[in-house]
């Protein structure tokens, strides 16, 4: 198959911003695309390597330009008139290239092979004169290649590929393709449409676990048209050494709200800060560490790499673990920005491993001994990797857990957690499989809510709209001694108080008595009016006078029973401010 098909393709989906028209263009070219199928469906996604390998061709702009050069014979500061005033390499390529063609009839044809092969190798290229010879074989491509397909050769090797082909479109353009006769019906103008919206979803879920797994769309389609479902369902985990999509957890703002979504007893756990790793110990010893978003950061890890070979008893593996940086000094936890620096770090590692020393938190098990462990109940994996890992403090340990019914033994765990300068608690299911890739309810996390301040209201402002009138936005302030600082504004939460009264016209009555001065868009107001306000979090800001903002206050209640001498002080929130430990940098 000649590249130029997949261009023109390519031209036609960029055309449509319709999903199911994207899907019907790629799905019918995916039917026709033959034993090229696995080269088609990398090209969809953008990628020269199947799965999630991370080469980058990564071909610099002033070397695409010279290739351009050579190619055409055209001057580099012509190239970079052009540039100049269209603004992307590859059109430029392509433009250039039409006005070669006119005086030169020499195009050869590419196939999509020679293509993708051509391009796999330009990642491997090192040492002296890789210049000379990736500038070779761009340009020999460019000189055989129509002016589009010159413009995508350039886009690809310059990492600038925006194909507007999301993974969703894909996914269904393979199942469109290959299934299409039971899932889809063609509507009299010729669009596609879903046939059965039950089937259809029960398909797209085993597909997207499939993918999950596999992270590969190649063998999702080659199994799909060999053997359909049955070949998707085929599709297990059985290694470990290719990361798999971790699965995600959901939210609850209390400890019943998890109870009720996670089952009684629940596994409850430390949630730490640090980030996630999935580590890997394949069938020929080889450790791999990958992160969230599935990036190969073994290189950066020596000292993980090792704790992992020694002190984890099995053969071969998969975990899920929270990496955490700590102070070599103090043995305390570390911001998570201490070790972010060592995720992308690839000269003076051992340095890096010196300086920011880290605590692997492991917290679950997907593979072990050859077994997928993806259907076992959590409780179970939990109890293997109890078994497996010899616990060793700050190299790796098992997250802290408690496997409790007890609200009130959940609560004491919870604050226990925030005492030690964790973020929160994980509430999970104990018979929960593990699900890749979903935000499914099987692990709920439970943040700190900070304690509520009291806070005194010194400015105001209008509302707009149906508003206009009322004071919507207040100007809250804490106590420094004798003097009130401020620390936010506040304009949401007051719908929940409704029913006690408490709206924006009960406030705007009680504060307009108060008015000192009302020249600008903010009012300012004697301080008499005391509310209680809830919080995310306290940070650093320029934009208040305290020197800290309340991030996304609320309005708890009205503090009638407080005056301004009662409220918050600076002090109270310094304290406050540095039991959030992890943000305070
Ligand atoms: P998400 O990963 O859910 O998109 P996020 O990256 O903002 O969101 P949080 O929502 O704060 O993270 O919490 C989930 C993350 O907490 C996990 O991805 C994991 O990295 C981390 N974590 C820390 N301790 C644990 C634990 N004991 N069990 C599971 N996850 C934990």
């Amino acid at each position: 198959m000649r590249y130029e098909k997949i261009v023109l393709l390519f031209e036609d989906v960029k055309k449509t911003s319709k999903r199911l028209e994207k899907t019907k263009l790629l799905s019918e070219f995916l039917m026709k695309a033959d034993e090229k199928l696995e080269l088609v469906v990398l090209l969809l996604e953008g990628k020269i390597f199947p799965g999630t390998a991370t080469e980058k061709i990564g071909i610099a702009d002033n070397l695409a330009q010279k290739a351009i050069v050579k190619a055409t014979g055209i001057e580099i500061k012509e190239v970079e008139a052009v540039l100049r005033e269209i603004g992307d390499l590859g059109e430029v390529a392509e433009r250039l290239l039409q006005s070669k063609q006119q005086v030169s009839v020499l195009s050869n044809e590419i196939e999509l092979e020679e293509f993708v092969m051509n391009l796999r190798k330009l990642p491997f290229i090192e040492g002296k004169g890789s210049q000379d010879k990736k500038l070779s074989i761009i340009s020999t491509m460019l000189i055989k290649s129509t002016p589009l397909e010159a413009k995508y050769i350039i886009k690809t090797i310059t990492d600038k590929l925006r194909l507007g082909i999301g993974k969703s479109t894909l996914r269904d353009a393979i199942v469109a393709a290959f299934l299409s006769e039971e899932l889809y019906i063609m509507d009299d103008s010729g669009s596609l449409k879903i046939n059965d919206r039950k089937k259809y979803n029960a398909v797209i879920e085993k597909i997207q676990y499939a993918y999950d797994i596999t992270n590969d769309f190649t063998i999702i389609a080659a199994n799909l048209k060999e053997s359909g479902m049955e070949g998707i369902e085929k599709i297990k985990l059985s290694s470990a050494g290719t990361p798999l999509n971790p699965m995600l957890f959901q939210k609850a703002s209390s400890i019943t709200e998890a109870f009720e979504r996670v089952g009684k007893p629940a596994a409850f756990e430390f949630k730490y800060d640090g980030f996630r790793m999935q580590v890997h110990k394949s069938a020929d010893d080889t450790i791999s560490i990958f992160t969230r978003n599935l990036e190969n950061v073994t290189k950066a890890f020596p000292d993980v790499v090792s704790h992992f070979k020694e002190f984890v008893k099995v053969k071969t593996f998969i975990v899920d673990a929270e990496c955490v940086g700590y102070d070599k000094e103090t043995g305390d936890y570390t911001p998570f920005q201490k070790i972010s620096e060592r995720i992308k770090r690839k000269h003076d590692i051992e340095k890096m491993v010196e300086k920011c020393p880290v605590e692997v938190n492991v917290f679950d098990i997907l593979f072990c001994e050859g077994e997928s462990l993806l259907e076992t109940p959590f409780k179970e994996r939990r109890s293997l990797l109890e078994k497996i890992i010899v616990a060793r403090d700050k190299k790796i340990v098992l997250s802290k857990q408690l496997v409790t019914d007890d609200t009130e033994e959940a609560q004491e765990f919870f604050q226990k957690s925030l005492s030690k300068g964790e973020e929160g608690i994980m509430a999970k299911n104990i018979n929960a499989p593990y699900k890749p890739g979903s935000r499914v309810g099987y692990g709920i996390k439970i943040k700190t809510t900070l304690e509520p301040l009291d806070v005194v209201i010194v400015g105001t402002e209008y509302g707009e709209g149906k508003r206009s009138g009322y004071f919507t936005t207040f100007y809250i302030a804490i106590k420094d001694e004798n003097e009130l600082k401020e620390v936010g504004k506040v304009s949401t939460g007051l719908k929940e108080l409704e029913s006690k009264g408490v709206t924006f016209s009960h406030l705007t009555k009680l504060l307009k008595p108060f008015i000192i001065n009302s020249q600008s868009t903010k009012i300012t107001v004697k301080p008499t009016v005391v509310i209680e306000v809830e919080y995310e979090e306290i940070q650093k800001s320029v934009n208040y006078s305290s020197g800290f903002a309340l991030r996304f206050p609320r309005f708890k209640r009205l503090r009638t029973d407080k005056n301004v001498s009662n409220i918050n002080t600076k002090q109270e929130l310094l304290e406050l401010y540095s039991s959030q430990r992890f943000r305070n940098n």
